[in-house]
């Protein structure tokens, strides 16, 4: 049986529903993933990942996206990429067929236009008008935190996928809304972001990427798990640790999800609300979760 996660109410579903239609067009578990994450990220309306995602603080969209295959531990990644869809392919291309990990900016989307992407304008209407009223904001950092009125400011989709003892973790992301031009967070970097092997499981990461990564959120996941934890007991320690070591991950969202090889999943978070999907038997139900510091006010 194949077991899918996905994350965050909206673009999660988007994610998820397409991974399902190329699992039951008998797709790898790796391209469901791919695909998944892909529908998400040409969805105009998401607004942290891929076309429509809310920009640098210089007015660009600049994606991030790795994969990781837990059958050999090969791993693909690209980062900072401008005008190119979608980012999680290209980092299965880097995996695929290059000896290395990760292609960062301008270099890899030379890399994307050679193997055949085509530049596109990832700018909507819509991302311009939250442009224009970021710079118009007297306090941009609250821009920042707050994207817009009703909608959280995480849509980074991590994926997750089990079948048969065989693992894949994904994700792609717009980074942070507004960020400082050519900063990198955790989803597009193995071991904060993404982690599988197949030997114990997988994990993945979403929210403040700077704590994540500090705390290289998915790989310790898949540690404990080898050390006998299962997903959830994983991914609440992996946060416990992160609370209790990192001050900042007491107002931010920080979210971890995982895979074990017992059918398990699981995912915590430190503060604020979080949503999981959650695909088996082809059909998909999400699942809600509050920070162990608390919901959101
Ligand atoms: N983790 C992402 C980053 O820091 C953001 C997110 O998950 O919403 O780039």
């Amino acid at each position: 049986m194949r077991t899918m996660l996905s994350t965050w109410l909206r673009p999660g579903k988007v994610a998820i529903d397409a991974a399902i239609v190329a699992d039951q067009e008998g797709d790898s578990l790796e391209n469901c993933l791919v695909r998944g994450l892909s529908a998400a990220e040409d969805h105009p309306e998401l607004i942290a990942i891929g076309r429509g995602a809310l920009p640098n603080s210089d007015g660009e969209i600049e994606l991030d996206a790795a994969i990781m295959n837990g059958s050999d531990l090969s791993a693909g990644a690209v980062c900072g990429v401008r005008g190119i869809l979608p980012v999680i392919k290209l980092a299965q291309i880097v995996k695929d067929t290059t000896p290395y990990v990760m292609l960062a900016g301008e270099q890899a989307r030379r890399f994307a236009l050679a193997n055949g992407f085509v530049p596109e304008n990832l700018m909507t209407d819509e991302v311009n008008r939250r442009y224009q009223m970021y710079l118009e904001s007297p306090e941009r950092s609250k821009a920042y935190v707050h994207s817009t009125e009703d909608e959280p400011p995480h849509d980074t989709v991590t994926m997750l996928g089990r079948e048969d003892g065989h693992f894949v973790a994904a994700s792609s992301t717009s980074g942070l809304p507004f960020k400082l031009p050519g900063r990198i967070g955790d989803s597009p970097i193995v071991g904060a972001g993404v982690y599988a092997d197949d030997e114990v499981g997988c994990a993945g990461a979403t929210g403040m990427g700077e704590e994540l990564w500090k705390a290289c959120a998915s790989f310790r996941a898949v540690e404990f798990m080898r050390q006998g934890m299962s997903a959830q007991q994983a991914c609440d320690a992996v946060i416990d640790q992160m609370i209790r070591r990192q001050p900042a991950s007491h107002q931010r969202e920080c979210v971890v999800l995982a895979l074990d090889k017992n059918g398990g999943y699981g995912a915590s978070i430190s503060w604020g609300d979080f949503d999981l999907w959650i695909s088996e038997h082809g059909t998909s139900r999400s699942q809600h979760y509050s920070g162990k510091l608390g919901a959101k006010a």
